[in-house]
């Protein structure tokens, strides 16, 4: 069976995505920071249509916990077999001179170095027909000029660990690819950057004229963790709408 840690499951995108692996068969550990409550609506939904899931309380960005996280998962759920690296901040928008430091760091401490400690994890863990899928985001190649370019450069971070990983674990089985979401209507917008009206207001700048839903990136991470996706390593499917 497949067993499956989603960072930050509680909410938006990884919510979504850990419903979206339950449905596809996965028993899946859901990580989350703050919000319990939140995390088990997202078990409880998955166990009340027949699936197997755990909430586990994580701070990404310790790598204690992060091991702590690996290892409650397997012990409860089984052996792991995938990681969606998911859990990311974003902070307050604005002129990039006018940044709080306290925000500039946390957002590479738990965008950057987070990611990594749950990257490496699952590096130890996982064995050959294992896969990661990290979660960056369009804002890598956009650059979110007047926004947030730290949060943009903390997800090129990221994109560039896929590439190095995905080189130095293909040869033991292990698949890593990313997913780069656009606009996606989650509380992301208000709760981070100060603006809960944003997947609104920039929706329509996208070719498609409107903000992604969690469930249509979630689609993309499952598909990645699938047996589908078997010759698939070190890339990125965009879900940005055409940004
Ligand atoms: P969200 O609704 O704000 O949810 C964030 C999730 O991450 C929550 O479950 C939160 O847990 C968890 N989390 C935050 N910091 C954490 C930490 N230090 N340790 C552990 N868990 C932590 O965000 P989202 O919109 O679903 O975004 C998910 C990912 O997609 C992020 O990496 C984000 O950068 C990326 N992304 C989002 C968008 C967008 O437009 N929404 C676009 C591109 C990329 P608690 O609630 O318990 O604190």
């Amino acid at each position: 069976m497949k067993v499956t840690i989603v960072t930050g499951g509680s909410r938006g995108i990884g919510a979504a995505t850990a419903r979206r692996l339950a449905e596809a068969g996965h028993a899946v550990a859901v990580g989350y920071r703050s919000d319990a409550g939140a995390a088990k609506t997202v078990v409880d939904q998955i166990t009340g249509n027949g699936g197997r899931a755990r909430a586990i309380a994580v701070e990404t960005a310790d790598a204690a916990q992060v091991e702590k996280l690996f290892a409650e998962a397997a012990e409860t759920l089984g052996p792991v077999t995938g990681l969606v690296n998911n859990a990311g901040v974003g902070s307050r928008i604005g002129r990039f001179a006018d940044l709080d430091e306290a925000d500039l760091r946390r957002v590479v401490e738990v965008n950057v170095v987070g990611a990594i400690l749950c990257a490496r994890e699952a590096a130890r863990q996982l064995k050959s027909g294992g896969a990661i899928v990290n979660v960056s985001s369009a804002a890598a190649t956009l650059g979110s000029p007047f926004e947030y370019p730290h949060y943009a450069a903390s997800k090129a971070a990221l994109d560039a660990l896929t590439l190095g990983l995905s080189k130095e674990l293909g040869p033991e089985g292990i698949r890593v690819n990313t997913v780069s979401p656009g606009i996606i209507d989650t509380d992301f917008h208000g709760s981070q950057s100060g603006e809960p009206g944003r997947a609104d207001r920039l929706g329509p700048n996208a070719p498609l004229g409107r903000a992604g839903q969690p469930d249509e990136v979630a689609a993309a991470i499952a598909w990645l963790l699938s047996d589908e996706a078997s010759y698939v390593t070190g890339a990125t499917i965009r879900v940005a709408g055409g940004r």
